[in-house]
């Protein structure tokens, strides 16, 4: 077990306050920023191919293994952070404690901590079918091309669909209750979700879901890839440091700008002549150090230059409307369901039922070792001569009004090949904005989740009843309901993607259009997929890390 190495900030060559820095030349190869799945695998894939390299993260410890001790009292005198335990998911969105981006960060729920997102999400960890390659993706990035990255990921990340080491299923009343309306009825075929890496498929299928996990603990690529990284003398990782921006001379990276939480003002940390800095602060982050930098549309470069937050002069502007355009994140429906055959299950922070904990503790099993889903499937709708890709997944309780013994939700999410796309922006203090109402703008979209809802509601068996909308709802309502604004609809889920797409605002190596060294690796180069993002993003990461170690 290693821990996270933080230097100190006194190893920082500092520039005077105020002035504008600039580096001269480091001692780093490659400087990556962020250590969210994306940064993570870059820091590991450079730094075995013997590059020096230096991982960036603003955030703190998360996992036990990174030095993370949130928790609640039960889990006192173990080896376990509220990170690694998958039951407690759920809570990070009543209490994000210090692992959740603060406001004056990003104007969105995010994680802001060692591991990034995959520190506070669910864990599912589903691949992407080869369609989402093959049409949204560039020349040299299809599911041909992608055979490798798939390999290198599945090798690399552990995942399971049966996470309880006492090898049973827990809360299978739910599942039971899914197969029988969606595998029986509505004719959708029983998978493993994750089978058949190399054309994989999506399509009308049905199953248990399956999480980035083991040994009954959250993994990620915090416990995988990054313990490779930390034994190796050619890597160093510093959390609690912010890059403010990227310092370029023209079109060249030669450092970033930093600033930590103890150090007045800011410092630099330079590349070597030749290096690189590749930015993986997420799909929100990475387009605000882009616009921080200098690079960016000039209506938004212009309003953070009048604010003082832009050192360079105009000339110096990089300009480019791409940067932070056709964000993308999934439109969320919550579904209520109700049977007399479903035993819901509600998880605790501070006080699990004693079985439950004592399972847990003693042998990793029992409802705490997953996040709450009990099944997952998806379809593909056409949509004139495109297809839109939707996606169910099934939890353990009813929520908001629906919460008595007997409900379940189904959280329904449109995916890939969806049309409707928000803006990365900036507010008053420059700090990343993403636009909203932005959801079924394209009128197609809201048609085809409808008739994905529709589809599936048609199959419904007597025993299983929709609370917060008709089951024998016409398509024309259920794409007025999910269309209409509620606690239940037009929700988000937090899957930021598709900010900094390629073609416009990277090239096919992932280089900033613009720039010779400075590199985008993250969810903002990715389209929108079929999937929930993370192993896409990861896949994305290894493709990313042959292009760039081949130039
Ligand atoms: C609540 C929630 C649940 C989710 N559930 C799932 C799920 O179950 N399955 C799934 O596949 N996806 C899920 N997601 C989405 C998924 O986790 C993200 O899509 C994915 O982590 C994005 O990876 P990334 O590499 O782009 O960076 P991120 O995960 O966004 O990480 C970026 C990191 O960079 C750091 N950073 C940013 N800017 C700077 C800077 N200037 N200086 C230093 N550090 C910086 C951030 O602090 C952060 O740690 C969920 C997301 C959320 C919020």
């Amino acid at each position: 077990m290693k821990v996270t190495q933080i230097l100190s900030t006194a190893a920082l060559a500092g520039p005077a306050l105020g002035s504008t820095p600039c580096c001269e030349g480091g001692d780093y190869d490659v400087i990556v920023v962020g250590s969210g799945p994306a940064g993570i695998i870059m820091a590991d894939r450079m730094s075995e191919a013997g590059k020096k390299t230096l991982l960036l993260e603003q955030g703190g410890p998360s996992y036990y293994i990174t030095g993370g001790r949130e928790r609640p009292g039960w889990l006192n005198g173990t080896e376990l952070s509220r990170v690694d335990v998958p039951g407690l998911y759920k809570s990070i969105f009543a209490n994000g404690g210090d692992l959740v981006c603060p406001p004056d960060v990003v104007n969105a729920f995010q994680g802001c901590t060692v591991g990034g997102n995959t520190a506070i999400n669910a864990g599912l960890f589903f691949q992407p079918p080869a369609s989402d390659w093959d049409l949204y993706f560039p020349e040299s990035w299809h599911n041909a091309d992608m055979q490798s990255a798939i390999s290198k990921v599945r090798a690399k990340q552990p995942s399971t669909d049966s996470p309880s080491l006492d090898g049973k299923r827990y809360l299978q009343s739910g599942y039971e209750a899914a197969k029988q309306w969606l595998v029986d009825g509505a004719g959708y075929a029983d998978v493993g979700l994750n089978d058949g890496p190399e054309d994989h498929q999506k399509t009308k299928v049905f199953g248990h879901p399956i999480w980035n996990y083991e040994g009954g603990q959250r993994s990620g690529p915090a416990k995988t890839y990054l313990q490779s990284a930390l034994q190796r003398p050619n890597f160093s990782f510093q959390t609690g440091t912010k890059v403010v921006r990227v310092i370029r001379e023209g079109e060249t990276a030669t450092g970033v700008e930093t600033s930590t939480k103890e150090a007045n003002g800011t410092s630099s940390i330079c590349v070597k002549k030749g290096g690189r800095v590749i930015l993986s602060g997420g799909a929100l982050l990475s387009p605000q150090l882009l616009m921080w930098s200098g690079i960016g549309d000039p209506e938004i470069l212009t309003n953070l230059s009048l604010a003082g937050h832009l050192p360079m002069p105009s000339p110096d502007w990089i300009n480019n409307t791409a940067v932070g355009d056709k964000v993308f994140d999934n439109p969320n429906t919550f579904i209520e369901l109700s049977s007399e055959a479903i035993s819901s299950f509600d998880y605790s922070y501070d006080d699990p039922t004693i079985s439950a904990r004592d399972l847990y503790l003693n042998e990793r099993s029992g409802p705490y070792t997953f996040a709450s889903q009990t099944s997952a499937f998806w379809n593909f709708i056409k949509q004139g001569d495109d297809l839109v890709g939707c996606q169910g997944t099934i939890d353990s309780s009813g929520a908001m009004d629906f919460t008595k013994n007997g409900t379940m939700t189904l959280n329904v999410y449109g995916t890939s090949g969806l049309r409707s796309f928000g803006r990365v922006g900036l507010d008053d203090k420059g700090i990343a904005t993403p636009s909203g109402g932005f959801f079924y703008s394209d009128p197609r979209d809201a048609q085809a989740v409808g008739t994905f809802v529709h589809g599936i509601f048609k199959a419904l068996p007597p025993t299983l009843k929709p609370l917060n909308i008709a089951g024998n709802s016409t398509l024309e309502e259920v794409v007025k309901w999910i269309s209409t604004p509620s606690p239940y609809t037009l929700g988000n889920v937090q899957h930021w993607s598709s900010s900094c797409r390629f073609e416009t605002c990277v090239d096919a190596d992932t280089r900033v259009i613009g720039m010779d060294n400075l590199f985008v690796v993250d969810a903002s180069i990715s389209s929108p997929l079929t999937t929930n993002p993370v192993m896409g993003t990861m896949i994305i990461a290894e493709r990313a890390a042959e292009r760039i170690l081949a130039l």
